[in-house]
């Protein structure tokens, strides 16, 4: 059995119904099951008032019913909003807010909440699902992703990434980053099965490594900073993992020296590395990382475009075009004119704002971003949107978050630079001195996920502007490393 990303409706095939299709962190579900879950959640959203191209938030972590909620609202064709509980209860009700949802799903309680925004069809039609990511203005922004993306993402997958019959997903990056859609709709599309892994069942490490090795995992997929965490339990190693045959990564920049010792510690298995942004579908393209491109690259290239898929380069600027191209950010018409644009064989494109190159074999090379967008253990992270939240503090006049790079260009931490307001009574009377954590933490942190929070956040007499009458945040890193 398994659901037909064309027809969206379940299918059978030689896949047993009685196998494993999804292991939660609270139950287990094989495809009969989960076919039976399916039909109850829909019936039952149905009954609540969902209807087509309704928009409905799905919270939770990793319970097998967020899994079931997804598979639903593909078939009724009502987009999903997938939303963690990473996300404080402020960002959540935001995201509701912006997209007025008129329901929210519960998967840990299994329960749907009315909202106060009335049952109504999205503009855009035919959507299968509005992701949300870091937004420069202060707000989060919503991807909106059709439905022909999700076939086109599962034919990619099943056509070119070699994962074989019915694999055995490892999934771990909550469902609010795309990056976890690959297992989500390859499972679906495959009837293959997808273990769902808490934060807490990750944090117990053995107990995390004996749950992938008794479902015999076949295929990894994170970012590279989760793989690189894990290399720290010496048991996670082909000996233990032995069904382990695929490591899928995608994010942010593959290091060399991680495929160098995952290569040491799983000889036998491959490792794919595929780049792209959310709003084109997960992944744009695809390369696989063997021995021969480790002895000959010190940087590692990120792929080839997936079939149906044109990149371009643009003033040094990756372009995407293809049908797997988001259908613009939800009610941003500014923002949609800037990054979209209608190629000349008529397909959208997206101008991603990642520096890049096309080399002779039509390989892909990414080589920075153009702008304040970073990655911090692979969460994407407007520096903008921090500083926002830094200037709405209380005693704050003015603000700026900048980003403190190692010497191969990744982001090592986020530090905050704060100019009190003199009516606080708190100015700084030293140039620089540390704003204590509990002036600020407890504000952003109604406000922005952890991974957002700055590790530490500083005042400054006054801060220094740019020529262009911007803070200076290359002077304050600058007078920082000197303190
Ligand atoms: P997200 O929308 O969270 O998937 O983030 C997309 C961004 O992450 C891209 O625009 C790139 O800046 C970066 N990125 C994604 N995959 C890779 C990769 N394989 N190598 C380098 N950067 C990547």
């Amino acid at each position: 059995m398994h659901l037909d990303l064309r027809t969206m409706q379940f299918a059978n095939t030689t896949i047993d119904e009685d196998r494993l299709a999804v292991a939660g962190s609270d139950r287990s579900l094989c495809w009969a099951e989960l076919q039976a879950e399916v039909a109850r959640w829909c019936r039952q959203a149905q009954n609540m008032g969902l209807q087509r191209d309704m928009p409905i938030v799905l919270a939770g972590h990793k319970e097998a019913h967020f899994f079931v909620a997804m598979a639903g609202c593909l078939i009724l064709g009502a987009p999903f909003v997938p939303v963690d509980t990473i996300y404080p209860a402020e960002r959540r009700q935001k995201i509701t807010d912006i997209i007025k949802a008129p329901l929210v799903y519960d998967a840990a309680g299994r329960t749907f909440t009315r909202s106060s925004h009335t049952f109504a069809a999205l503009p855009e039609k035919d959507l299968a699902y509005v992701l949300f990511t870091s937004g420069s203005t202060g707000e989060p922004k919503g991807v909106q992703i059709g439905r022909e993306s999700v076939r086109l993402l599962g034919d990619w997958m099943q056509s070119r990434f070699g994962l074989g019959h019915a694999p055995v997903f490892m999934n771990q990056a909550p469902f609010s980053f795309d990056l976890s859609m690959f297992e989500v709709f390859d499972t679906l599309a495959s009837g293959g099965a997808c273990i769902l892994n808490s934060r807490e069942q990750i944090q117990d490490a053995t107990g995390f490594l004996q749950r992938l090795g008794q479902h015999r995992v076949t295929c990894w997929v994170s970012t590279p900073s989760f793989a690189h965490q894990q290399l720290l339990n010496k048991d996670f190693a082909g000996e233990f993992l032995p069904s382990l045959d695929t490591f899928l990564f995608c994010g942010e920049v593959l290091p060399h020296a991680l495929c160098k010792r995952l290569l040491q510690r799983f000889p036998k298995a491959k490792i794919l590395n595929t780049y792209g942004p959310t709003e084109a579908t997960v992944a744009t393209t695809l390369v696989e990382i063997d021995q021969t491109v480790l002895d000959t690259h010190t940087v590692l290239p990120v792929g080839y475009p997936k079939p149906d898929c044109e990149i371009v380069i643009v003033d040094g600027e990756i372009c995407i075009i293809g049908d797997h191209v988001m259908r613009g950010y939800l009610n941003r018409p500014e923002l949609n004119r800037e990054k979209l644009f209608i190629h000349s064989n008529g397909q959208r494109g997206f101008k991603t704002g990642d520096l890049g190159q096309i080399d002779e074999a039509g390989l892909l090379w990414c080589q920075g971003r153009r702008d304040d967008q970073v990655k911090l253990n692979g969460y994407r992270i407007e520096l903008a949107e921090i500083s926002r939240a830094l200037q709405a503090l209380d005693e704050v006049k003015a603000a700026i978050c900048v980003a403190l790079r190692r010497a191969d260009q990744t982001v090592a931490r986020l530090l905050g630079f704060v100019e009190l307001e003199p009516s606080s009574g708190r100015t700084a009377t030293t140039e620089w001195a540390p704003y204590p954590a509990e002036q600020w933490k407890p504000q952003l942190e109604q406000r922005l996920p952890p991974y957002m929070l700055p590790s530490e956040i500083l005042t400054v007499t006054a801060l220094p502007m740019s020529v262009n009458h911007k803070i200076d945040g290359k002077a304050l890193l600058q007078g920082y490393l000197k303190l």
